[in-house]
């Protein structure tokens, strides 16, 4: 038996055959000629490639989420464009160019051409390359990229998975995510949170195994072992007769009825509907960055206001936390990002930009004021990537220019958790993003697999920094009379176990991916405040994030019941 150990990300115990997300399909060589082929027969080929892509996806749509059909039904007809299909027939003619250079070719122009008229145009241009490498795929022979599709539950394995695939995902189909790299704060390990499916991340060779193995994935340990055994499968048994989550009644409480507001954590107005289907109380933090992704250059105030309206008009109300833009490192944007950096994690990103290109956010905050003045919504904003009192000071000023009122700023770095009182003597409240935090706190990017183990928001000295950002939040209430907020919109909110220690280290509120927001309700409902306080403490003095995470959910009876 092979067992393979990676960090668990969400807890789960299934048994199932693997499935392996095929390899990315490679450029076709540059200057590749057609070879014992005429360009007729090779048009023809293109021609007829084509058509059975745009069949494939069709079938796959049928497969797939609400969500993923519309993505894949768009996809399809992109497979047959004319002036696609077209264009490459006519490289492949006058060039004598192989059918499968002349489509990448084609489609790659296409691409740049769409990515620069902005906008709707250049979303499509993931649609392309996704057809491009299909259409590729079909031509050479090679299995077609994405989520493979079965009619049997399987467990995917991958290297890692692009956002693009996420969309066609279909958790009836896919039981476990096992990826050999990404981190525990990474974008799989955020979509196995949002999805409720177990998946273990960083787990070193699962790209190897072959095919159709059965394995046993248990994602709290974060193994998965090739030949499972009787106890194994007892565990899996057990895991599908636990106890459903119940749906999310719209109020976070703790079982002696101690309040703690539970928010979403949204990229744009459909993410924001779909928070509020769930009933999640409001948004704690509104990426905002997501909606100018693939955009040029900088959005106008007005259409910035229209996304940022889309956003409020879901929570009429309600309380919603703005983050202003945090461009860099893994999100870069051209026209914020502009110089070359060595190490991005650690340069211009997001507060930082507005020294390097003055403008823009003074622009973001003038577009808030005005998706805010059409609005009922009770609208804080933040801004990400602090580390000194004067930036959250200068911001604070900004804001009151601007006319807005609530300030608050992001605490991600250590340097802002060691300010945290002086920083609250500025602004009203923190959210910790423990992402970046633990990243910084660990040195340890939080994209890399082989760090895995130390990006670990449960680390004993990232627990640390989130209860002296808490004292310090105490301390400056105290001092200004009035009640300074702390709040946690990192992914360590929406694992319920340790929400129950963020609440025990005094956390006022928690926001997360929408979807997770059930079953940290129902952890959290288990608990007093003062049995929060003692896993919480308890957690504080172990030596490692496996001990520590251990402590807590021995504490925990209802992970069990509920298979968490
Ligand atoms: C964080 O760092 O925890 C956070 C919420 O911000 P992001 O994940 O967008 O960097
Ligand atoms: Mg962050």
């Amino acid at each position: 038996m092979t067992t393979y150990k990676g960090v668990g990300v969400y807890a789960g115990r299934v048994i199932g055959p693997v499935l392996q997300m095929p390899k990315p399909i490679e450029e076709p060589k540059d200057g590749l000629r057609l070879s014992g082929e005429t360009a007729e027969a090779a048009a023809q080929r293109i021609k007829d490639a084509s058509v059975r892509v745009k069949e494939d996806l069709l079938a796959r749509a049928e497969h797939a989420s609400r969500d993923g059909k519309a993505v894949l039904k768009s996809t399809s007809q992109m497979a047959t464009d004319r002036a696609l299909i077209k264009s490459a027939i006519k490289l492949v003619e006058t060039q004598e160019m192989a059918p499968e250079r002349a489509i990448w070719e084609a489609a790659t122009s296409f691409a740049d051409q769409m990515a620069a008229l902005g906008g709707y145009m250049a979303e499509r241009v993931t649609d392309i390359h996704d057809v491009r490498a299909r259409i590729v795929a079909e031509l050479t022979d090679q299995q077609a990229p994405g989520i493979p599709v079965s009619d049997e539950p399987f467990i995917l394995a991958a290297i890692d998975l692009a956002p693009a695939d996420t969309a066609t995902l279909d958790p009836e189909k896919v039981i476990a995510l096992i990826t050999s790299d990404g981190g525990p704060q990474a974008h799989t390990a955020i979509l196995a949170r949002g999805l409720g499916l177990p998946a273990i991340v960083a787990a070193k060779g699962v790209t190897e195994i072959a095919d159709g193995t059965v394995v046993y994935v248990d994602s709290n340990e974060g193994i998965v072992d090739t030949e499972p055994t009787d106890a194994d499968r007892e565990a899996a048994i057990k895991y599908a007769n636990r106890k459903p989550v119940a749906d999310f009644d719209g109020q976070g409480v703790l079982a002696d009825g101690t309040r703690v507001e539970l928010y979403a954590n949204v990229g744009d107005g459909k993410s924001a509907e779909k928070a509020a289907s769930l009933k999640a109380e409001g948004v704690g933090l509104l990426r905002t960055e997501f909606g100018f992704l693939g955009h040029d250059s900088e959005p106008s105030i007005e259409t910035q206001a229209k996304t940022y309206k889309s956003v409020f008009d879901a929570f009429p109300g309600k309380h919603i936390v703005v983050r202003t833009l945090d461009a860099g490192a893994d999100k870069p944007l051209p026209f914020l990002n502009v110089n070359p950096e060595e190490n991005p994690a650690l340069g211009v990103r997001g507060f930082r930009t507005d020294w390097t290109v003055p403008g823009v956010l003074t622009r973001q905050l003038e577009a808030i004021k005005a998706a805010s003045e059409n609005s009922d919504a009770d609208i804080w904003v933040m801004a990400p990537m602090i580390s000194t009192t004067s930036e959250a000071r200068n911001f604070a000023n900004m804001l009151k220019e601007i006319g807005l009122p609530v300030h608050g700023v992001m605490v991600e770095t250590p340097a802002a958790v060691m300010n945290a009182e002086a920083i609250l003597g500025e602004v009203d409240f923190v959210s910790i993003g423990t992402n970046d935090l633990t990243q910084y706190t660990m040195a340890a990017d939080r994209l890399l697999g082989d760090l895995a183990h130390l990006n670990n928001p449960w680390q004993p000295a990232v627990l640390k920094m989130i209860k002296m950002t808490v004292e310090g939040a105490q301390r400056a209430s105290v001092t200004a009379g009035k009640k300074k907020y702390v709040s946690v919109c990192g992914e360590a909110a929406a694992d319920p176990a340790l929400a129950v220690v963020l609440i025990g280290l005094g956390v006022d509120t928690l926001s997360m991916n929408a979807g997770a927001i059930p079953a940290v309700a129902a952890v959290l409902k288990s608990v007093t405040k003062e049995k929060a306080q003692q896993i919480a403490a308890i957690a504080l003095q172990q030596i490692s994030s496996a001990e520590a995470k251990e402590s807590a959910r021995k504490a925990l009876p209802i992970l069990d019941e509920l298979g968490l």
